[in-house]
C-alpha cells in the first residue's frame, strides 16, 4: 500500500473537536487507499505551559527532565487521535517515541534523529494497522532517556518519517494555508505560492517565516521528501515544496523574509591584524551567541572597526563575551556600541542565479521609500539588509511590489 505522512499541528489538535474534524481528514486518506502514518503536536498552548511549569519549577533544570515533562503533550494528542479513529472504525495505534524507536543523539532539548527504526511500524502495516499515530518532537537517547528535538520539532519528526518509510508525500498541515511570497499581515499583496523549491523554503524558514522547523526543510531537502503545506481548516491545496526541476516557472524572487528582533552591534577600534576576527567571534560562539551578518569596515593606521548582528535577546550575552575577552587580553577595543532598533530584510529567489541586478533593483527600492541601508550580505540566492525596524513594513510591502511578487512568474 502506497504510504502518507500526514503531520497536524497544534491548533489542529487543539481540543477533541479539532481532533474529531482532522481524525476525519485521516479517515479520507485511508478511504483512498494509503497506510497513514499521522504525526502530532501538543495540543496548541500545552507545551508552553509545560516549559512554564519546569522553569517555575527549577530555573538551572536538569535537561533530562525537561525532557521528561515537555515531550508528554504529545503523548496525550497521539492517544487521543488514536481513539477517535478507531471510533471511526480504523483500526489505528499510538506510538510515543521511544516505541517506534526514534533513535537521537543525547542532546537533550534539541536533539537530532539518527535513526527511525522501521521493523514496528512496518509489521503492524503488514498486519491489521491502517493508521499508525505517532507522538511527534520525541526521541530515545543512547542513554535510553526521552529526548526533544527542539520548539516545533514535529515537523522534522513527520519528514523523518517519511523519508524513513518512503512515503509518497507528507502533507503539514496547520493554521495557513501555505507559503506566502511573504507575512500577509504585513504586506497585504502577499501571494500563496503552489510551489517553491527546497532551497528557497530552506532560506525563508531560516529567515524567520515560522511555518516550519528550519531543520525539517534540511531533511526533507536531502531526502527529496515531497512536502505539502496546507490547512486543517479550510479544504483547499497548500504549498508543495519540492525539488526545483518540478518548478516550471517562477519569478526571480520568490519571497520577501524579514526578522524584526536584530540588533547591530560594533567594536569600535580593534586591532587590525590576523587572528582577530577568530578572537572576537571564537568567544561569540562559545557564548552560543547566533552571529548572523558580519562587516569588517575598511581599517587606518592598523586599527578597524568590525560590526555584526544577532537576535536582540543575546545581545547582553554578546557584550559579556566580548568584555571578558577584552579583560582577558585576547583582544582590544574603544567601545562597544549595540543598536537595538535595527531588523532584516532579505529577498530569496532560486532565479538570482541567472539574473544580474537583482540586489540592484533591490537597493533602489528601498533609497526610493528613503530607507537607509546599515549592513548588506548576499548569497547565491538571497540578499539581506539591515535597516531601522520603523521601516520594516514599509520597506517589506515596496519589495514586494518592486518585485511584482503579487504575479505567478
Ligand atoms: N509541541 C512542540 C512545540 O510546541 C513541538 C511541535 O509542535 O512541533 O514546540
Ligand atoms: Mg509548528
Amino acid at each position: 500500500m502506497p504510504r502518507l505522512v500526514m503531520k497536524f499541528g497544534g491548533t489542529s489538535v487543539a481540543d477533541l473537536a479539532r481532533i474529531e474534524h482532522t481524525a476525519g481528514l485521516v479517515k479520507r486518506e485511508v478511504d483512498r487507499g494509503y497506510d497513514v502514518i499521522v504525526i502530532v503536536s501538543a495540543m496548541s498552548g500545552k507545551t508552553n505551559e509545560l516549559v512554564g511549569w519546569v522553569n517555575d519549577t527549577s530555573h538551572l533544570y536538569d535537561a533530562r527532565e525537561y525532557d521528561a515533562v515537555v515531550s508528554s503533550g504529545e503523548n496525550v494528542t497521539a492517544g487521543l487521535m488514536s481513539l477517535r479513529l478507531q471510533q471511526m472504525g480504523i483500526d489505528a495505534r499510538s506510538w510515543q517515541g521511544w516505541q517506534v524507536p526514534v533513535h537521537t543523539t543525547s542532546a537533550h532539548g534539541a536533539a537530532r534523529i539518527e535513526e527511525i527504526g522501521t521493523e514496528n511500524l512496518a509489521s503492524k502495516f503488514e498486519g491489521e494497522m491502517q493508521v499508525a499515530v505517532v507522538a511527534g518532537f520525541q526521541g530515545l537517547s543512547p542513554e535510553n532517556r526521552i529526548t526533544t528535538l527542539g520548539r516545533g520539532g514535529s515537523d522534522t519528526t513527520a519528514v523523518a518519517f517519511a523519508a524513513a518509510f518512503g512515503a509518497e508525500r507528507c502533507d503539514i498541515y496547520t493554521d495557513v494555508d501555505g507559503i506566502y511570497t511573504t507575512d500577509p499581515r504585513v504586506a497585504a499583496k502577499a501571494r500563496k505560492l503552489d510551489k517553491i523549491a527546497y532551497e528557497e523554503m530552506l532560506e525563508l524558514a531560516s529567515l524567520g517565516a515560522k511555518v516550519l522547523q528550519t531543520r525539517s526543510v534540511e531533511l526533507a531537502m536531502r531526502y527529496k521528501v515531497r512536502l505539502q503545506v496546507l490547512s486543517s481548516f479550510e479544504d483547499k491545496p497548500g504549498t508543495l515544496v519540492c525539488d526545483e526541476e518540478e518548478i516550471m516557472e517562477s519569478n526571480v524572487v520568490s519571497g520577501v523574509a524579514f526578522q524584526r528582533d536584530e540588533a547591530k552591534m560594533t567594536l569600535i577600534s580593534v586591532a587590525d591584524r590576523p587572528g582577530i576576527a577568530a578572537a572576537i567571534f571564537g568567544p561569540l560562539a562559545e557564548a552560543g551567541v547566533n552571529v548572523d551578518m558580519i562587516v569588517q569596515n575598511i581599517s587606518e593606521e592598523g586599527r578597524t572597526d568590525m560590526t555584526f548582528s544577532c537576535p536582540i535577546n543575546q545581545v547582553a550575552r554578546a557584550s559579556k563575551a566580548m568584555e571578558d575577552a577584552k579583560s582577558a587580553g585576547s583582544i582590544n577595543y574603544h567601545a562597544l556600541d549595540a543598536d537595538e532598533n535595527v531588523a532584516k530584510v532579505s529577498i530569496v529567489g532560486i532565479g538570482m542565479r541567472s539574473h544580474a541586478g537583482v540586489a540592484q533593483q533591490m537597493f533602489k527600492a528601498l533609497a526610493d521609500e528613503g530607507v537607509n541601508i546599515k549592513v548588506i550580505t548576499t548569497s547565491e540566492i538571497k540578499v539581506s539588509v539591515l535597516i531601522d525596524r520603523k521601516y520594516l513594513e514599509l520597506a517589506v510591502q515596496s519589495l514586494h511590489d518592486a518585485f511584482a511578487l503579487e504575479r505567478a512568474g
